[in-house]
């Protein structure tokens, strides 16, 4: 395998390119919810099969599918290539004639309208493209490569499981097992670069649910209950001061999202739940700030009479790239994008459960722009003047460059191509 392998990469990459964005546009049209991934699943394991995989496993985890592709050739390499499927509750305004009409009504806590506002059509799209790629190449490949699909990276409804986690718990990569991982993220940085930082390039999270409980009474008569609504009011304001509790050289947030009461104006209800999500870049602080806000939020509620319990859910940990790992890889990233475009980057308080495969195998995960944007001299991602913006993930309005999709299916080419040839390892 040497570089006549590679310019046949790049070839049967522009031929399934056209493809690759009518899938990306059709997943955009048709967004399922985490755990309700079916036709999406559907489409994915249709088109695998189609391709001839050694096998096709579906129904992993809800909705996860993994193709498997054993090469013709000897060798004991495992290369895992990731894509998470999943939409969200975030109505669509990204202004394409494709955009999303679609509205989920039996989801909990919904209806909801449903759009692929974080990229991940995109990532899908991506994805069955390299595995129409390699599967043309398979006679050439020295080991394996898995398709690994991934539903509910967004996370499940509470009262299920889904995700990568539980991918892992059936078992889904364990035969073969990955030697490397690979995924990569669309975000807002300039088309067609590719953005990575060593280290957490992504925050642990998890989900918080803050349960105050107080006694249901009449709205005009609050002294005859107890109102739990002012501990909600006062645990949200104290959570700006969590920050000042923890080394200001180490990114947290803590947001509360959302707050569900018993919805009548004139009753004070016995419950206010909050919802919210907690982000740590340095991955060692999430169990003090959830200790805190345990706290925080048990004595705020004391305070006003009332009680509160603090539960800490779908904790995600934080995405690591290792320097050697990434050493490995530049050369191909370089070879795929440009020198110019390789860039390396702050870490951000998102969170991608991919870190449970990454962290399990070893492996890269990493950003790949796709708006009409550039870097000012600070290196800023602004907008390209007479662009479409700069929208960030899950905003209504974000939206994706489907010229810069062919890249992403070349990365995944070429990396798996080169893993399994040896040419990225880190030192043993
Ligand atoms: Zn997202
Ligand atoms: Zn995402």
């Amino acid at each position: 395998m040497g570089d006549s392998i590679h310019a046949e990469l790049d070839r049967r990459c522009a031929e399934v390119a056209p493809q690759v964005v009518t899938w990306r546009q059709h997943l955009h049209r048709h967004p399922e919810l985490s755990n309700r991934e079916g036709a999406t699943a559907r489409l994915i394991a249709d088109h695998l099969t189609s391709l001839g995989l050694d096998e096709v496993r579906t129904g992993i985890a809800g909705h996860g599918v993994v193709g498997v592709l054993r090469g013709g050739r000897p060798g004991t390499r495992v290369i895992a290539l990731r894509a998470d499927t999943d939409a969200l509750p975030v109505t669509d305004l990204c202004g394409t004639d494709f955009a999303s009409t679609a509205v989920d009504q039996d989801y909990p806590g919904g209806p909801f309208p449903v759009s692929h506002a974080c990229g991940h059509d995109g990532h899908t799209a991506m994805l069955l493209g390299a595995a129409t790629v390699l599967a043309g190449v398979r006679e050439q490949l020295p080991g394996t490569v898995l398709f690994v699909f991934q539903p509910a990276e967004e996370g499940p409804p509470v009262t299920e499981t889904g995700g990568a986690r539980q991918m892992l718990v059936e078992r889904a990569l364990a035969d073969p097992e990955p030697t490397m991982v690979f995924g990569v993220h669309l975000t807002p940085h300039p088309k067609g670069h590719l953005a990575y930082r060593v280290g957490n390039q992504y925050a642990a999270s998890c989900l918080v649910k803050i349960t105050i409980t107080g006694r249901q009474v009449h709205g005009s008569t609050p002294w005859q209950g107890i109102d739990p609504m002012p501990p909600a009011a006062a645990i949200i304001t104290g959570i700006g001061q969590l920050y000042r509790q923890v080394d200001a050289n180490h990114p947290v947030t803590v947001s509360i999202g959302h707050l569900e009461d018993i919805g009548r104006f004139n009753i004070i209800g016995e419950h206010v739940t909050l919802w919210g999500t907690v982000r740590c870049a340095v991955e060692s602080d999430m169990a003090e700030v959830q200790q805190r806000l345990a706290r925080l939020a048990e004595h705020t509620a004391q305070a006003y009479g009332c009680t509160a319990t603090v539960e800490h859910l779908q904790d995600v940990p934080a995405v690591n790239n290792r320097q050697e790992w990434l050493d490995a890889a530049l050369p191909t990233l370089r070879r795929v994008v440009g020198d110019e475009r390789v860039v390396e980057t702050g870490g951000a308080l998102g969170y991608d459960d991919v870190s449970e495969f990454v962290n399990a195998y070893g492996g890269l995960y990493l950003m790949l722009g796709a708006q009409d944007s550039e870097f000012d001299a600070a290196g800023n991602i602004v907008p390209t003047p007479g662009g479409r913006g700069v929208v960030p993930n899950h905003n209504p309005r974000f939206y994706l460059d489907d010229d810069t999709l062919p890249t992403g299916v070349r990365l995944h080419a070429h990396l798996a191509v080169d893993h399994l040839a040896g040419r990225i390892e880190p030192p043993a």
